[in-house]
């Protein structure tokens, strides 16, 4: 039952019964209305005109009455003929009141000789000329006065009272008429409603299937609907949708597969080591050593991966929430340089810090410490021993600059973008042998998003690579304008805190 009643609410709030009810009460209301007034219209029309006619055989009797004399000698035949006459064609009854108010004449014989006191006989002896017409419901009352041109008195009164029997009957006809029109047109406005109404929901429909189909897991639905402004909108907007569902869906498989094909190799490594070891019983145990360290560098390895793989899934959360605090930045990278220190003095790499002005920003320094540390790994990774790297920290009013120069490598420039992807590795021999996920930089491009700045690359192979990052000095939860990232050029004259650490 409660279903049944469900449905019926469902159907009335559908689209399809609301436009459908719109329409019948925009058009049938007003043809209701339009039909009845006609048919009153012309109902008063064929009264008023009856009326007049008769009006004018009023007119007529009154001269024959004065010019005879009726009004004195009340039985002029030819009078009364013609009186009796009128009142039977038009089906009525005709009394003639002298000046006295007496019936002088009445064709129904009933009420001759008494007294006729209405209060429109009376109006007409006043000296209004004007004539009485009274409608009755069945029958109309003309009540006119009589009067001698000559002398222009009143003398008399013409009281007519006529059925309407007739002209009912003419109106009804006509009234029937009407309304078997009015039907005809109410049933094709009945038609086209149904029909606008069920073509209007046609293409919300298909929308709907389209998107069903999606949940099904369908991914393979492109609309392409004709049909009003806003539902071609709805369809374009569903397509891009759909096309940025497809892409989403093409780079978690891709993730997925890079992610199996970044520990397959581990694992492989592993289950060979770990094969000859099982298989040979007289394994000897400098043998058993090495392997079980290279076992150990596999799981090191897989765990690095792992480990990059769950800062890259915090990070990429909506969750991933930003622990903004005011940050001393000559102070944090100094921190983070230090700690690079000894890696860079046993490859002889010379590490080199220069700040231009002391900067505090808004930033969330555990976030950030790990975007600039990557950074710097990179920079003694891909450096040949006995080079530099070169840090400086700049800022502007609105915000501040870090670069990170390395006398490295170097990256070709068609590979300049790609390096920021996850798992992208130029050479992946030199980055495997320095123990890298190809993750790095990945992470560090969205935690600097994060802070809504910018990271650019500008690299020149066998020369080196800069790495340049603007970061808003106070942080906005608006998301930054794409700009470019030029540190602002510092004058030479400009005092430097820290020439080296
Ligand atoms: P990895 O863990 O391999 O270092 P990253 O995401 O940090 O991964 O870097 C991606 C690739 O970009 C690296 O494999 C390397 O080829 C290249 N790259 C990054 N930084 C530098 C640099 N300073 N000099 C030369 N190549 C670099």
């Amino acid at each position: 039952m409660k279903k049944v009643f469900k449905k019926i609410l469902h159907f009335i709030y559908s689209l399809r019964v609301q436009v459908l009810l719109v329409l019948l009460v925009i058009s049938l209301i007003p043809l209701y209305f339009i039909s009845t007034s006609i048919i009153n219209v012309y109902n008063n029309h064929i009264i008023n005109q009856r009326a007049e006619e008769l009006k004018r055989y009023g007119t007529i009797i009154s001269n024959l009455i004065i010019s005879k004399g009726y009004l004195l000698k009340p039985y002029d035949s030819s009078v009364d003929t013609e009186i009796s006459e009128i009142a039977e064609i038009y089906n009525g009854r005709i009394l003639v009141a002298d000046e006295n108010l007496k019936i002088i004449k009445d064709t129904y014989n009933l009420e001759n000789n008494k007294l006729v006191i209405s209060s429109e006989v009376i109006k007409c002896f006043s000296g209004n000329e004007e004539n009485f017409t009274v409608d009755l419901g069945n029958y109309i009352q003309i009540t006119m006065p009589i009067i001698d041109s000559s002398t222009q008195t009143i003398k008399g009164a013409l009281i007519m009272s006529f059925s309407k029997s007739n002209i009912n009957l003419i109106s009804e006809k006509v009234t029937d008429n009407i309304n078997f029109l009015v039907a005809i047109i109410a049933i094709i406005i009945i038609l086209i409603a149904v029909l606008y109404s069920f073509f209007i929901t046609i293409p919300l429909n298909r929308i709907a299937t389209s998107i069903n189909g999606i949940s099904e897991g369908n991914m393979d639905v492109k609309l392409d609907i004709h049909g009003y402004e806003e539902v071609k909108s709805i369809s374009n907007s569903f397509n891009t949708m759909i096309d940025v569902i497809q892409d989403q869906e093409a780079s978690r498989q891709e993730f997925v597969s890079n992610v199996s094909h970044e520990l397959k190799t581990p694992l492989a490594s592993v289950k060979v080591l770990a094969d000859s070891l099982i298989s040979d019983e007289d394994t000897p145990v400098e043998m058993y050593r090495e392997f079980m360290g290279d076992i150990n560098n596999e799981i090191e390895r897989m765990t690095d991966i792992v480990n990059d793989l769950l800062s890259m899934v915090r990070l990429e959360k909506k969750s991933a929430k930003m622990q903004v605090v005011n940050t001393n930045i000559n102070e944090m990278l100094e921190r983070l340089i230090k700690r690079f220190r000894p890696i860079a003095k046993d490859r002889k790499i010379d590490l080199i810090y220069e700040s231009f002005r002391p900067v505090t920003a808004d930033i969330d320094e555990v976030k950030l410490s790990i975007a600039i540390n990557n950074l710097f790994e990179n920079a003694i990774k891909y450096n040949y021993d006995g080079g530099w790297v070169k840090i400086s920290l700049n800022a502007d009013h609105k915000y501040f600059y870090v670069t990170v120069q390395d006398s490295g490598v170097g990256i070709p420039e068609e590979l300049q973008e790609k390096i920021f992807e996850r798992f992208y590795r130029v050479d992946k021999a030199r980055s495997r042998e320095t123990g890298g996920t190809g993750l790095g930089l990945a992470i560090t491009r969205k935690i600097i998003l994060l802070h809504n700045g910018v990271i650019k690359v500008h690299s020149i192979e066998k020369e080196g690579t800069t790495f340049t990052i603007r970061i808003p000095l106070s942080y906005s939860s608006a998301v930054s304008e794409v700009e470019t990232v030029e540190a602002p050029k510092t004058p030479e004259t400009e005092v430097k805190l820290d020439e080296k650490l």
